[in-house]
């Protein structure tokens, strides 16, 4: 039978909606509505689309979005004096760096400048620690929304045997720390994993988070896997055409013979990271004005 199509963009459709509604009750509760600050550095082209399509969302979710575009060759000093002053600002509930910084600019020494308090991405050391011992903070956007679709569609994960698929900070690890916190039983894979089609094989959850092209065939799965797809790769153009098509690490339409549900590319992950990062920025505007969070978000 084939696989459910876990619809990523209908979701995150119905989750900025929410968040914009409850952006509408914080700014009744608390005189002002939450704002979002985006530091770009340099002219990346891909950055300036995310940070074009950040700013535009976060308007359209009831929330002030900030931008700040600064030159290329911005010193970390004058980058760091940008973050300094964000952090004190009270209309700014959440701050976010866009990444890849130019080279000259150290990655964590920026990050480690935001306020763990405002660090709306979850990157900082102190979100990651509290992740890590179960205190509140922040997660970062792409594997909490990862988190949300698989309870979407399957409820309690207890028991489950999950394997991840991939090990960065941003994606694998908390990935798999979520899914440990929601009682399912957790291998994290990755380039040294020795025969990965078997261990993979063994999931219930299949999180594949690499970066490699199509790699995750049917073979691989489990009969009734629950498969999310957070790959983002464009495969050469074909002749005549000026891009490549975007797909996964998984190779779809064969996956989808095997897999209970699987999550397409386009369409599935991509748009829930924004919504997520909405809906953090709220989180936070909730927490720095001192009012309790809503459960519902
Ligand atoms: P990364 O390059 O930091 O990490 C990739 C991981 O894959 C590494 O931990 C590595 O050990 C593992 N790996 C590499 N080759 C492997 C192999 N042959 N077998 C098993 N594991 C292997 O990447 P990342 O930032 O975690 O992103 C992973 C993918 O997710 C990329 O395609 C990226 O574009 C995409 N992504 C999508 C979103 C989204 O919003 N949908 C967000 C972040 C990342």
């Amino acid at each position: 039978m084939a696989a459910t199509r876990i619809d990523g963009k209908a979701f995150a459709a119905s989750l900025r909606e929410r968040v914009g509604a409850s952006a509408a009750e914080f700014a009744k509760a608390a005189g002002r509505k939450p704002g979002l600050a985006v530091v770009l550095v340099g002219d990346d082209p891909a950055s300036q689309v995310y940070v074009g399509s950040k700013g535009k969302a976060t308007l359209a979710a009831n929330m002030n979005s900030y931008e700040h575009r600064l030159p290329d060759d911005t010193s970390a000093a004058d980058l760091l004096a940008v973050v300094e002053q964000l952090n004190a600002d009270d209309a700014v509930d959440g701050i976010l760096v866009q990444l890849p910084l130019p080279e000259h600019l150290d990655e964590q020494s920026i990050i480690a400048a935001i306020s763990p308090d405002k660090d709306v991405d979850g990157f900082h050391v102190i979100n990651a620690g509290r992740l890590s011992v179960g205190q509140a903070g922040f997660v970062p956007c792409t594997p909490l929304g990862c988190m949300m679709l698989l309870t979407d569609r399957l409820g309690d994960l207890s028991g489950l045997e999950a394997v991840v698929i991939g090990r960065s900070n941003i994606v694998g690890k908390p990935m798999a720390q979520l899914l440990v916190d929601a009682n399912a039983t957790v291998t994290i894979a990755h380039s040294r994993t020795r025969d990965l089609a078997a261990v993979v094989k063994r999931a219930d959850i299949v999180v594949a988070a690499v970066g490699r092209p199509e790699m995750i065939g049917k073979d691989w799965l489990k009969d009734g896997a629950t498969v999310i797809d957070v790959g983002i790769n464009r495969l050469p153009p074909e002749p005549g055409k000026e891009k490549g098509k975007l797909v996964g690490d998984v190779a779809y339409d064969e996956a989808a013979e095997v897999a209970g549900a699987i999550t397409p590319v386009p369409g599935g992950v991509g748009p829930m990271t924004i919504a997520v990062l909405l809906r953090n920025t709220l989180v936070a505007a909730y927490r720095n004005a001192g009012l309790t969070v809503p459960e519902a978000l």
